[in-house]
């Protein structure tokens, strides 16, 4: 494997200094200012930029673009430029994922990960395996059993408990919203048949003896939880160096990292000046974390000349997840009519974030997936921007915006909200989502059709590590609405389909938008950083059906090979 890592931004603020230097000692000299870096040839390079929409190639200078056009005609403006044929492959404006979490992503791939694993038996071997070269009384984390889809029978702690005797066990749901624990876990935090749930949590217990069976729900996760011993700032780091090198072998050249703590601010500091750091990263602060807030609202944006690493937006959440019945609803599920959910934040604290935001100018990024959950966190949004007017360019956001009122949705657009979607959701939640919401509700989820046509910014994501960080999945559901085996045919509520366009603005130019950053990412053209993804076909004319099958040859960050298909292993 032979990954360059760090976007060198060291050497690009030397070349910024020696032309400042040459325009004001000696003007004259700038028509011998050194030749190119890099000139792409021989490309079909889909631009993204509705001037010229496309071309063929892409010259690069230090991290940026300086010029895109033909081949024959590059190779005559630039006789001295490095040239790299890309032999007619494909290339798109480096692909933005909107909504990630890294640091889950890294701790995947050091804990157990048992994704798709649909059998408790099988659960329990793995972490009794798992168990058997760990020290005495060592924490067994693992990761990415489905809630969702376990929801209706979850399992209990007894064959855990009795496979995994003496290491507490945590194994936390593929989108965090439960958690399974063993008796000794259950021991060590203390949660027993006399621990009352906590306020937005919930203990399932047994019937008969009101023991705590070992799934807790949202909140009550935390019981236990705050009982694992912390990961230290050289185990984050290596979680999102993981990470990010992942992201960089699927295509992706920034990431929005929703919900950061201080230890990973910590964390991508140290990568970022260390060049350590594959991926641009959008950090969205944990808004939870009042310490977190009072600091850098003092303490102002911290907005990255070299656009690595931009710290300016809080996350927050509204309710839970739709799988587990934690999403706030307005009337209550169809499936359980005695509830309608959770919401997690007040709107009361969401407007209040959202004031002190605005004033310190920050942007807010809140979780909602219920319709109950996104009209207050849209009310919220409403009255924190019409009492601070002068908030220049919000940009407020919502991340999913996952079942909307239909009378709600015009409002994104009117309050200039952004609806920050995740195309898998939809395709992975269709065997379930309409038993929860019922044949009306279900109109307005997972509707980014509707949310476009309303005028509002649709940046699409995956929410990894819950979703695969493939993009290009990203891209075959929203064009699609079908799972990977091309079911249901036609498509899940096929009139909510994007087009292929708006799916790939999706990963460019609308998540450039989120960030506030498009004038420098999005698009391939002049000015702009030179971040880019050659993938392995020509979307345009390849089926949308095997969209699945595109891969990402090579990725540049900033005009750096990152990643290169041909020489990693
Ligand atoms: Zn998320």
């Amino acid at each position: 494997m032979k990954l360059a890592f760090g976007i060198g931004h060291k050497a690009c603020r030397v070349i910024v200094f020696s032309f400042l230097a040459l325009s004001l000692s000696a003007a004259s000299l700038s028509a011998q200012t050194p030749g190119t870096d890099l000139l792409l040839l021989n490309a079909h390079v889909i631009t993204m930029n509705d001037k010229q929409p496309s071309a063929q190639a892409v010259a690069i200078r230090g991290d940026r673009i300086v010029w895109v056009g033909n081949s024959d005609e590059g190779k005559k403006l630039y006789p001295s430029a490095r040239a790299m044929d890309l032999h007619g492959a494909t290339v798109l404006p480096g692909l933005i994922d909107a909504h990630t979490h890294l640091i889950n992503l890294g701790e995947s791939l050091v804990r157990l990960n048992l994704k798709d694993i649909s059998s408790e038996k099988e659960i329990v071997e793995r972490v009794k395996q798992r168990a058997a070269s760990a020290a005495p009384g060592e924490w067994i984390l693992g990761w990415g059993w489905d809630e969702g889809k376990w929801a209706s029978n979850y399992p209990t702690n007894q064959a855990l408990s009795a496979a995994t005797p003496n290491n507490p066990v945590f194994l936390v749901g593929l989108h965090t919203f439960a958690a399974w624990a063993n008796q000794r876990a259950l021991e060590l935090a203390g949660v027993n048949k006399d621990t009352k749930d906590p306020e937005n949590g919930k203990i399932l217990r047994d019937e008969k003896t009101g023991e705590p069976t070992g799934i807790l729900l949202n909140h009550a996760q935390e019981l236990v939880s705050k009982h694992i011993p912390q990961a230290t700032l050289a185990q984050a780091r290596r979680a999102m160096q993981l990470a990010a090198r992942e992201c960089v072998r699927n295509g992706l050249t920034s990431v929005h990292e929703a919900k950061v703590t201080p230890l990973m601010v910590q964390a991508f500091h140290a990568l970022v000046r260390e060049e350590q750091m594959p991926v641009r990263v959008y950090a969205m602060l944990d808004g939870a974390d009042k310490n977190l807030v009072d600091e850098w609202l003092k303490r102002g944006p911290e907005i990255d000349p070299h656009h690595q690493l931009t710290i300016r937006s809080f996350k927050l959440f509204a309710d839970g997840a739709l799988g587990s019945r934690g999403a706030a609803l307005l009337e209550p599920y169809s499936d359980a009519p005695q509830t309608k959910g959770v919401m997690t934040s007040p709107e009361a604290d969401v407007y209040g974030l959202t004031r002190r935001a605005l004033q310190a100018r920050f942007q807010v990024c809140t979780h909602a997936i219920g319709d109950a959950a996104n009209r207050s966190v849209l009310n919220a949004y409403e009255q924190a921007e019409k009492e601070v007017p002068d908030a220049h360019d919000p940009r407020l956001r919502i991340e999913h915006a996952q079942v909307l009122s239909p009378e709600d949705i015009p409002r994104f657009a009117k309050l200039g909200v952004i609806a920050s979607m995740q195309p898998t959701h939809a395709t992975s939640d269709m065997p379930w989502a309409e038993k929860r919401v019922g044949p009306e509700r279900i109109k307005g989820a997972y509707a980014w059709r509707s949310v476009k046509d309303s005028g509002a910014h649709l940046p699409l994501s995956s929410d990894f590590p819950g979703e695969t960080l493939n993009p290009f999945y990203g891209i075959y559901a929203a064009i699609t609405r079908q799972d990977p085996q091309g079911n249901p045919p036609g498509g899940w509520h096929p009139k909510q389909k994007l087009t292929l366009e708006e799916a790939l603005r999706g990963y460019t130019t609308e998540a450039a938008y989120a960030e506030f950053e498009e004038t420098n990412k999005g698009a391939i053209e002049k000015g702009k950083l030179a971040d880019l993804t050659v993938i392995s076909q020509d979307i345009t004319k390849t089926p949308p059906s095997e969209t699945l099958s595109i891969r990402a040859l090579k990725t540049f960050v900033g005009g750096k090979v990152v990643y290169d298909a041909a020489t990693d292993q």
